[in-house]
């Protein structure tokens, strides 16, 4: 699939820019961010305070950790304006975070932020090959979530056309696909799964041969390097893992390029950090860890260190694309996503992957967790791919064979002994949105 899509560099000044060069520009940027933050938003004067710090302290990138973290707490606490850098009349867009734990927390941008969040969108459509005369199907939502309008600004920055459909209503979003022979898909992994199956199942449509989708912009979810390969099959395309979160921009800190070898990030304007989830402390190029972004352009909503929660790796190795820039590895979880069983730290796309290998079993599972007794007990029910369902005609005891293999899978994985439960075809719950795989039903998870 390598350079299937003609992949390109939308800003090579920044992408392709030499190491130290690039460093002086983020010393520069972090200099001015640190100051426009204690000047402008009271929360950070205070937290420098109690640091005891001030600006001038921070000249290098090795002043960084002297700044205190910024948590999703921290940015709750200040709902709804206390974030803000700049008077409202400077802000033309505002979000909110879903507030299921509690009060949201506000995202807002600026002319400038707007201008920002385009290109790097720019750049992310750009490395998955689209170009002036593509049609992007925009299936991520629009509204308060930073998913559908990111995407469409992208679209817009790099002169493609936008189908702005948003997210559900499977059936017109094939039909549409196919009416309009839209080529760039994007929306949540497990969407894309999803439509990949309607398609064949209720409509009789094979997305390989009938429509022109030639690659897809996947992300807001964790998922695996097996899945990704399964959605390439299932719908034709070349399929590219995205990350952004809101706090920091919505969609557009990193994204895969052909290589596929893990994410590249927009060092530019998101300063990346990897640090030890429980004791903060900053970890070595390679170490997992959690995510620490700095925004270093932002102006009505700036992030210091701000703690995402996410899993993952950092290298500045070379890659044979030509970008300079870092890249993270794929997201292994969220920080508080990670569960354990019998001691054995796993996230769900740990069992994804393990479910993936098995030739037969598909991505629909769930995993549940219990401890009746001292030992824990995970169950992971999953539907066996379609056409094996079909060939037993749905009786589920004549693929013992397939339930062992995946015990099997999953125990060289993650070393642990689950019981497999086949399920059958459709009949766990599917998700148009962001996809939680876990039943805990322990009463007293100690993590
Ligand atoms: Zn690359």
């Amino acid at each position: 699939m390598k350079d299937s899509v003609g992949s390109w560099i939308y800003e090579p000044k920044f992408e392709k820019m030499p190491r130290e060069r690039l460093v002086e520009l983020q010393e520069e940027r972090l200099r001015k961010i640190v100051r426009f933050c204690y000047e402008r938003i009271p929360s950070y004067k205070r937290k420098f305070k109690d640091a005891g710090i001030t600006p001038d302290d921070v000249r290098t990138l090795d002043d960084l950790e002297k700044i205190p973290f910024t948590t999703k707490e921290d940015l709750r606490k200040a709902y709804p304006y206390g974030t803000l850098a700049m008077d409202i009349g400077e802000v033309l867009e505002l979000h909110a975070s879903s507030g299921t734990t509690g009060h949201p927390t506000t995202c807002a941008y600026t002319k400038g932020d707007l201008g920002v969040w385009s290109k790097v969108m720019a750049r992310i459509y750009a490395s998955a090959g689209t170009r002036k005369h593509d049609i992007v199907q925009n299936a991520y939502g629009y509204g308060l979530f930073t998913g559908g309008l990111g995407f469409h600004y992208g679209a817009l920055e790099i002169g493609a056309t936008v189908l702005p459909i948003a997210s559900g209503n499977t059936e017109r979003q094939i039909r549409l696909a196919k009416e309009y022979g839209t080529t760039i898909l994007a929306c949540t992994p497990s969407y894309a799964a999803y439509i990949g199956e309607y398609a064949r199942e209720k409509m009789g449509i094979d997305p390989t041969k009938e429509l022109r989708w030639k690659s897809g912009l996947f992300g807001a979810e964790v998922w695996s390097e097996e899945l990704r390969l399964r959605i390439q099959e299932l719908l034709g395309l070349e399929a590219f893992d995205i990350y952004g979160l809101s706090e920091v921009i919505g969609p557009g800190v990193s994204v895969e390029c052909p290589e596929h070898n893990g994410l590249h990030i927009y060092v530019d304007h998101f300063l990346p950090e990897i640090v030890n989830p429980v004791t903060g402390q900053k970890l070595e190029e390679g170490k997992t860890g959690e995510l620490v972004l700095t925004t270093l352009t932002r102006e009505a909503t700036p992030v210091l260190r701000f703690r995402t929660g996410d899993m993952t790796s950092l290298t500045t190795e070379e890659c044979s694309c030509q970008r300079t820039i870092a890249r993270m590895s794929r997201i292994l979880g969220r920080a508080d996503d990670m569960f354990k069983v019998r001691g054995v730290k796993m996230w769900p796309t740990t069992l994804e992957h393990a479910l993936l290998l098995v030739a037969g079993a598909s991505q629909n599972y769930q995993i549940i967790l219990e401890r009746p007794e001292r030992l824990d007990i995970m169950t992971v029910q999953v539907e066996p791919e379609k056409k094996i369902f079909e060939r037993v005609s749905g009786d589920l005891s004549q693929l013992q064979d397939l339930s062992l293999e995946i015990v099997e899978s999953i125990r060289s994985v993650t070393g642990i002994k689950a019981n497999v439960v086949l399920v059958p075809c459709n009949s766990l719950p599917r998700f148009e949105g962001k996809a939680r795989r876990i039943k805990d039903l322990r009463k007293d998870v100690a993590f």
